[in-house]
């Protein structure tokens, strides 16, 4: 986890939806500040450097995770940015996901990742990244430890914007769960 929240220490995540792992360094453990928001905070400089996160979480490797987990974890996730959301943000997806799976919202979101898991197992096996096709390689390819690529970033910001959208009912199962 990369920040301490202002929470009660007894709170526990909700298992069902984990934090993904990385060894990625993340910005918001590199540069806490950014991240930091309390309700009200709308000073220029607040919304500078919440935007500042907001970039830096668009080139995370982890966003999409991030986000589901912060969604699921209201208690632990009661201020600051996370996956480029502030805490109202946050409420507001939730209230969609609610509005759209019932109650129990994160068990279905958590069960459409395990069908998604499932499927992907189900796949034939990915090339041997030790011997890759492309001859451009001279290495393995180590998962999150290589740099985000622009499209990555890109494709990361479009899902954060998509999520944040308020002006149409977004589809959850398609932007929460087949996206980590
Ligand atoms: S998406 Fe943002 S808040 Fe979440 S782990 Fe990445 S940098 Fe941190």
């Amino acid at each position: 986890m990369s920040r301490t929240a202002k929470a009660p220490a007894l709170i526990e995540a909700d298992s069902r939806i984990l934090f993904p792992h990385t060894d990625a360094p993340l910005a918001c453990r590199t540069n806490p500040a950014w991240f930091a928001h309390e309700h009200g905070q709308n000073s220029k400089d607040d919304l500078a450097r919440i935007e500042r996160a907001k970039t830096a979480c668009s080139g995370c490797p982890i966003a999409a995770g991030c986000l589901k987990w912060a969604l699921a974890n209201r208690e632990l996730t009661p201020t600051g940015i996370w996956a480029a959301t502030t805490a109202r943000q946050r409420t507001g997806l939730r209230q969609r996901l609610q509005l759209r799976h019932g109650l129990d919202w994160v068990g279905v979101v958590a069960q459409a990742d395990r069908e998604r898991a499932r499927h992907s197992e189900a796949r034939p096996p990915a090339p041997d990244p030790v011997q890759p096709a492309s001859p451009m390689w001279s290495s393995s390819y180590e998962p999150w430890t290589e740099p985000v690529t622009t499209g990555q970033q890109q494709r990361n910001r479009e899902l954060l914007d998509l999520a944040q959208r308020t002006t149409r009912t977004p589809r959850p199962t398609e932007t929460l769960a087949e996206v980590s």
